[in-house]
């Protein structure tokens, strides 16, 4: 009997899974003995990371979406239908369509979401990049600074040992922003403070999630001006007077919050019973080798969704993509998963608006900071300009 793939989710993880399944079982496709069907609640596809180039004026942002069906490979069903139920008991999924998606093998990659309102006063008083509205209107603020504040926050998941979405970016932005403003020629007036929480996943009292990098971007920071402090948890928000106030009990003023909110896994996900994260936040709990969920034979996740500790990030994905695909082929094919995620990421990060730093590391061992450079930002560029395009087809 044909067997039915599912993939919830049409972002990063979902596209690429669904195009790398299809190219590893292409010959039982031909042979009708294997359907993979995609189902996302938007028909379009947003490259995530263009949200900060919109919020310093280096994009419109049109560039950065695509028509989701033209990224598919023509063997992929695609739907455009909200998941609001997953039982796994009996291998559905139902869309607000009212549709019912049955599986034998299923994939959830329906990412997660910013949760500002999960801080008093923030989603009213703060500003975020990870969406293209919130993008949108920092992009406002920013353009009219001449002087003042600008304050940086940084949330973690109260689940520990969980990241927020792309653990780098606020260094990315501070960096952006530092050298935004000194091409505006207001730098001079506009004091940028950058904080970090008390824990951040392993690290405590640190800058950034992990140790080597924590340690050397304080000379970072203080060669380009920027203040930093350690030790703000971020936990209320006063939008009328524009103070921000720590868990640790410290306020501090500001002109714009630059913030990194609180994330949280998709409502289906947190809805669905199969997650045991904390405050309700609805990671995935997650194989670290198989990337299938705990408890369940024929379900996968990855990207953003999942409970692993590293960075939600597509130089993740990009890395657990095989893993997954690789593992439902087998299966099917012999009867047993055969891959193993590493924990491996690699990216390249925008450490200013023409300076990239190559990012490599995995379960075992940290990133080890190097200097950022002119071809780091080629790259980068590149990535930004159309090499995404062809890694979420599954070419490269
Ligand atoms: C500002 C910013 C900067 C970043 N910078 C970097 C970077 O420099 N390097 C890097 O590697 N990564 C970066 N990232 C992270 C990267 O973009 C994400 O890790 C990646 O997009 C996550 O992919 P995903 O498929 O898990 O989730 P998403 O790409 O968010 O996709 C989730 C999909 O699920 C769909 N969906 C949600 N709910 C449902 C439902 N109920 N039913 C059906 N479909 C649903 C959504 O519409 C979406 O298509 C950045 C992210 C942001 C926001």
């Amino acid at each position: 009997m044909k067997k039915k793939i599912l993939i919830v989710g049409g972002g990063t993880a979902g596209t690429m899974t669904a195009n790398n399944l299809a190219k590893k079982l292409m010959p039982e496709i031909d042979r009708g003995d294997v359907e993979i069907t995609l189902i996302s609640n938007s028909k379009y596809h947003y490259y995530r990371p263009g949200a900060m180039y919109v919020a310093f004026h280096k994009s419109e942002g049109h560039e950065f979406v695509r028509e989701q069906r033209s990224l598919l490979m023509p063997e992929i069903e695609f739907i455009v239908d909200a998941a609001v139920e997953i039982n796994t008991n009996r291998n559905f999924v139902k869309g607000q369509s009212g549709k019912r998606y049955e599986y034998d093998f299923m994939v959830l990659a329906t990412g997660c979401e910013a949760a500002p309102e999960r801080i008093p006063g923030l989603k009213e008083g703060g500003d975020w990049f990870y969406t293209y509205e919130g993008a949108r209107k920092l992009a406002e603020k920013f353009q009219t600074i001449k002087n003042g504040r600008v304050l940086i926050t940084v949330n973690f998941p109260k689940t520990p040992n969980i990241p927020h979405q792309c653990g780098i970016a606020p260094v990315e932005t501070t960096i952006m922003l530092h050298d935004y403003l000194t091409e505006k020629g207001v730098r001079e007036n506009v004091e940028i403070v950058y904080t970090y929480p008390t824990e951040a996943q392993s690290v405590h009292n640190g800058l950034f999630l992990q140790e080597p990098t924590s340690k050397v971007l304080p000379a970072i920071f203080d060669g380009m001006g920027i203040k930093h402090k350690t030790g703000f948890t971020l936990n209320k928000v006063d939008p009328n007077k524009k103070v921000a106030y720590s868990e640790e009990g410290e306020e501090m003023e500001f002109d714009i919050l630059m913030s990194t909110p609180p994330f949280i896994a998709s409502k289906v996900i947190r809805e669905s019973g199969l997650s045991k994260a904390l405050d309700g936040e609805g990671w995935l709990p997650t194989d670290r080798k198989t990337l299938k969920v705990k408890g369940l034979g024929n379900v996968y996740t990855l990207g953003d969704t999942v409970d692993l500790p590293v960075s939600k990030a597509g130089g993740t994905i990009h890395n657990q993509t095989d893993v997954v695909a690789d593992n439902i082929a087998s299966e099917l094919r012999y009867g047993y998963p055969t891959e193993s995620y590493d924990g491996l990421v690699i990216a390249i990060a925008q450490m200013g608006l023409s300076c990239g730093m190559p990012l490599w590391y995995d379960y075992e061992e940290d990133v080890q900071p190097t200097p950022c450079s002119k071809l780091g930002s080629f790259v980068r560029k590149g990535f930004n300009k159309g090499i995404y395009w062809a890694a979420a087809r599954g070419m490269i």
